[in-house]
């Protein structure tokens, strides 16, 4: 199971990879606008973490 935890406590969960990035980039543009410019779906990759 690949997670992203946000720093505002909002935490994705998925088994596909690129639904996480595409929930969490979602999550960026509606919930911290001021973010969007940095966070790419590459950055977004790299805060995934592999739980059980
Ligand atoms: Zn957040």
């Amino acid at each position: 199971m690949n997670q992203v935890l946000c720093e505002c406590g909002f935490a994705v969960r998925d088994d596909d990879e690129d639904r996480v990035v595409e929930v969490v980039l979602q999550h960026v543009s509606a919930t911290h606008p001021d973010l969007v410019e940095d966070v790419t779906p590459a950055v977004v990759r790299g805060w995934i973490e592999v739980v059980p």
